[in-house]
């Protein structure tokens, strides 16, 4: 079965001070937000068909174990992560005969060079919001990474990228050689075989997966029920 065609969203953030929430200044204090409570889902280029960011708040600071050490990372604090549809694309094969054998897994991240760019833009889009004087009353001090050099920001992206959790498309659903299943979640030339669940994604969606898959669930329901029922 193909293993080539993986899809693997990527997060990286920025965290900006907030004000303290202490007695008598709960009305400069940012709101509780719940985590993902304010979503945008934006283009980093004109072109695209579709937005490839996906930005999402987090009521705390969010930096990687690479990142933290590097900057003074506030108590109090609000994040941005930016979740990104990558052009790159990873690898899964299978390391041995046995089937219990681990796969390996290579993310690719950043293996191509445009998703750089696109989280750079991400990045200065989410400091552009953080400035914003909606949210001043609510913010104290710099964010993170800040300003910066063309060089510190790279590093900052390389060290700040986490999967998303979305790994997907390793059969995806194509008439393509590489492809695995049809339109009816059917195997290519396997006969009684579906398959419902992330891995037939053609790529990976730019927001999350878990309603994605519930349709692909129904939509698989639904064949077997038509089949069934003739
Ligand atoms: C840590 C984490 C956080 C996430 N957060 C979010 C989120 O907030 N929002 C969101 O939309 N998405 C989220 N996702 C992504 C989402 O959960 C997945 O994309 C989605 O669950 C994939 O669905 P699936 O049906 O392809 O696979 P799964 O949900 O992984 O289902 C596979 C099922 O197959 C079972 N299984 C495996 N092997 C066998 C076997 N040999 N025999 C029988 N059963 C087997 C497993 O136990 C499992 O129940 C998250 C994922 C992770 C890992």
């Amino acid at each position: 079965m193909s293993s080539r065609y993986q899809g693997w969203a990527v997060i990286c953030t920025i965290t900006s001070h907030s004000a303290p929430c202490g007695r008598g200044l709960a009305s400069t204090c940012l709101p509780r937000a719940l985590r993902g409570q304010t979503v945008s889902f934006w283009k980093s280029r004109g072109d695209l068909d579709a937005p490839n960011l996906f930005t999402y708040s987090i009521p705390a600071p969010f930096l990687t174990p690479e990142n933290a050490p590097r900057f003074h990372v506030p108590r109090q604090a609000w994040s941005f992560a930016i979740g990104m549809r990558p052009q790159s694309r990873g690898i899964v094969t299978l390391a041995g005969r046995n089937p219990s054998d681990p796969p390996r897994i290579d993310a690719g991240y950043l293996r191509n060079p445009q998703d750089l760019e696109d989280i750079l833009k991400g990045l200065a889009t989410c400091r552009e919001i953080a400035r914003s004087a909606a949210l001043r009353p609510f913010t104290k001090g710099d964010s993170i990474p800040g300003e910066g050099s063309r060089s510190e920001l790279e590093r900052y992206v390389r060290d700040g990228l986490v999967t998303f959790w979305h790994q997907s498309g390793t059969a995806r659903m194509g008439r393509d050689d590489a492809s695995v299943v049809d339109g009816r979640l059917k195997v290519h030339g396997v006969d009684g075989l579906r398959i419902a669940d992330a891995s037939i994604l053609p790529r990976v969606t730019t927001g999350n997966t878990m309603a994605p898959c519930v349709v692909i669930g129904e939509q698989a329901a639904m064949f077997l029920r038509e089949e069934r029922e003739g």
